[in-house]
């Protein structure tokens, strides 16, 4: 079997198979070999690893990953994908293609059963349409992960790079960039893919963090607070936090508490760092215990 990333292979595959696309899956398949290197170079996949790729599709990145990687698991919801799936990967032994909704895998389970529960590599293309649970999944639920290299809409690889006082800066920066240090690797226009998205795309590394880069004392309720300070951009983080039903502190325990912080009490949430953020939250863990 050739590699499917041309445009031509693609196209033979998808007319064998009478294969449709489904908009509702986000299925844009990849059709440029230098894209998938970058991707696979990105990622710094070595023979050692057990790599989970989401969305594997007709399989494109998946012959890549199983010629680089000790093992592969790649998860598909499609069934129409399946049989495909069987074909195009049938060279290789060191891959198991698991019929499942990504977010309904036990990935700490996987890891476990492939990877004896060390680090794991996940590598994909996205579909765009569940990047954030995807992504926000893989860290909460605490699976060793070694690192995420994902194509995402460009958009999107730009709020998680984004720094305080930028645009693209909220409450999904500040999320991935406590868990890892993304970068993003590579822009990736529409002509790349098959059938062409309305949107750019980029493929972003995280690295995940091997100590976490804060000393926080409740994350659940830093993140609560950084919730609340993004829902209303235009607002003070004073005015955002006394709106927000879920933090339990006055208006003037929460002037107190960004006083205490040191900096001024007007200030807006897109001016704190994730360290602001972390200290603002052990100021207030502290007056509401
Ligand atoms: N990896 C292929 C490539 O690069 O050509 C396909 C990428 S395509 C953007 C996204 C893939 O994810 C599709 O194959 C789609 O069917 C699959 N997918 C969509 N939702 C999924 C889910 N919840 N769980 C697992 N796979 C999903």
């Amino acid at each position: 079997m050739a590699y499917l990333g041309n445009p031509k292979d693609t196209i033979e595959v998808l007319q064998k198979y009478k294969f449709n696309f489904q908009k509702k899956f986000g299925q844009n398949f990849l059709i440029d070999t230098h894209v998938l290197e970058k991707i696979i170079d990105a990622a710094g996949i070595t023979k050692d690893d057990f790599v989970l790729e989401i969305g594997p599709g007709i399989g494109t990145m998946t012959q890549y990953l199983c010629e680089n990687a000790r093992e592969v698991a790649a998860v598909e919801i499609d069934n129409n994908l399946i049989p495909i799936l069987k074909d195009t990967l049938k060279e290789y032994d060191n891959v198991e293609v698991i019929h499942e909704d990504i977010l309904k895998v036990d990935i700490q389970e996987l890891a476990q059963r492939k990877n004896q529960g060390r680090p794991i590599k996940v590598v994909a293309n996205l579909p765009y349409y569940i990047t954030t649970p995807i992504i926000m999944g893989l860290f909460e639920s605490h699976v060793p992960i070694a690192s995420i290299t994902i194509m995402v809409q460009k958009e999107v690889a730009d709020r998680m790079q984004a720094g305080p006082g930028s645009k693209d800066y909220g409450a999904l920066s500040l999320a991935v960039q406590f868990y890892a240090k993304p970068e993003i690797v590579a822009n990736v226009p529409p002509n790349c893919f098959m059938p062409r998205p309305n949107v750019g795309s980029a493929v972003i590394r995280l690295m995940r963090h091997e100590t976490v880069p804060v000393d926080v004392l409740d994350e659940k309720l830093m993140f609560r607070i950084i919730r609340a300070s993004f829902n209303q951009r235009r607002k003070t983080l004073a005015n955002g936090l006394n709106n927000a039903p879920d933090i339990p502190l006055s208006k003037e325990q929460i002037q107190e508490s960004i006083t205490a912080l040191g900096v001024p009490v007007n200030i807006r949430g897109e001016a704190l760092t994730l360290e602001q953020f972390a200290k603002l939250s052990n100021i207030m863990h502290s007056i509401i215990k």
